[in-house]
């Protein structure tokens, strides 16, 4: 029986997408080759390359406006000094929101100065800082779009006058927004697009090309886009599966058409952790995030009862990141409306128990 899967990452992708993918492990369209046996420079792969940066940038609205799409390697964790060798040269702003961001203010730490300019930190990251000031004369300023950990999530992002870097990981193509607003975009494939292996970087074309650093090339933002995201051997089978993903997406209406399962299912999560006396929410309300909803049990004695009842419901993936502890149920893009209604059952039949 499949399991619901409610995993943080790497995480739930559409049925019709890994059966789709299995296929093409075996013969990829009727070439009487496997898709990870071909040359990456193949036209039949090449057509898979270009159809995935242009899904992208379509889904976003983001065509004809300057931006190109990449698929690159080393996960958006790469992405974090990647950011900082293409565009810093004085000094950035960063926005900590939680652990990815403090990750990213690290290594970007290495190259030149950072700074915070604001910090939920002090309540163990369970809200996002909001009044804060961005100084104009910084080379950009940095976000993380959803705190996949702790639960929370930017509803309303800053007015920017410089770039805007944000780090989606956790929640891209899940919501309608003005993503003209953003300069640079960057995700890891395996929360809310595809396999591990991949990052999807979304860049604004006029932004690079400032610094005066040589920049590696490997790690050189404008060789990939002369490359067509193909500098080398491409992860070929996490950009093919990501591009089936962005096709099940465009046929469940894109992101607007995703965002209103995405909002379904945030309110039937949350109202049971709001309703059910056993239960408390981590993050601040106005904050919640709609793809990872953290929660808690109030008397711990009821932890045994409440982990075999999710087992036996076929629940999977729910417990919490080790450095908050209790649950999270991560509500991507591919997860059935059906699965939140299962675990929210679980939770009222511990109700009726307890
Ligand atoms: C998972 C995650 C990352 C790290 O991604 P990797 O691909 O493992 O490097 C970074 N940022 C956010 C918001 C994440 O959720």
């Amino acid at each position: 029986m499949k399991k619901h899967n409610f995993s943080a990452g790497p995480s739930i992708l559409p049925q019709e997408v890994l059966l789709k993918a299995s296929e093409a492990i075996m013969d990829f369209d009727n070439s009487g080759l496997s898709l990870i046996e071909i040359s990456h420079r193949s036209k039949q792969f090449v057509d898979v390359m270009e159809n995935a940066r242009a899904l992208v940038l379509e889904l976003m609205g983001l065509e004809g406006k300057g931006y190109k799409a990449l698929f690159l390697q080393g996960g958006a964790s790469t992405q974090f000094l990647m950011v900082a060798l293409n565009l810093l040269e004085k000094r950035a702003g960063y926005l900590n929101t939680g652990a990815w961001s403090q990750k990213a203010i690290k290594e970007a730490k290495k190259l030149d100065d950072i700074y915070e300019v604001a910090s939920s930190e002090n309540a163990n990251f369970n809200y996002i800082p909001k009044g804060y000031d961005i100084p104009l004369d910084y080379d950009y300023f940095h976000c993380t779009s959803n705190n996949t950990i702790f639960g929370t999530q930017i509803k309303d992002f800053p007015k920017c006058e410089i770039p805007m870097v944000c780090d989606m990981s956790s929640d891209i193509f899940s919501r309608k927004l003005d993503f003209t607003q953003f300069d640079l975009i960057y995700a890891g494939a395996q929360k809310n697009m595809g396999p591990a292996g991949t990052t999807l970087v979304v860049v604004k074309e006029d932004i690079l090309g400032k610094v005066s650093r040589d920049i590696p090339s490997i790690m050189d933002y404008k060789i990939h886009i002369k490359q067509g995201s193909m500098f080398n051997t491409p992860p070929v089978f996490a950009v093919y599966t990501s591009m089936l993903t962005l096709e099940w997406l465009k046929r469940m209406g894109g992101i607007a058409g995703i965002e209103v399962e995405n909002e379904k299912k945030a309110r039937i999560m949350y109202s049971e952790i709001d309703l059910n006396p056993l239960f408390k929410g981590f993050a601040a309300k106005e904050d919640r995030s709609h793809m990872n909803a953290t929660f808690n049990l109030i008397n711990d004695n009821l932890k045994d009862t409440f982990e075999t009842m999710l087992k036996e419901a076929g629940i999977s993936g729910v417990n919490g990141h080790r450095s908050v502890g209790g649950y999270r149920a991560s509500m991507y893009n591919a997860l059935p409306l059906d699965s939140v209604k299962v675990l929210v059952e679980v939770m009222s039949e511990l109700e009726s128990k307890a």
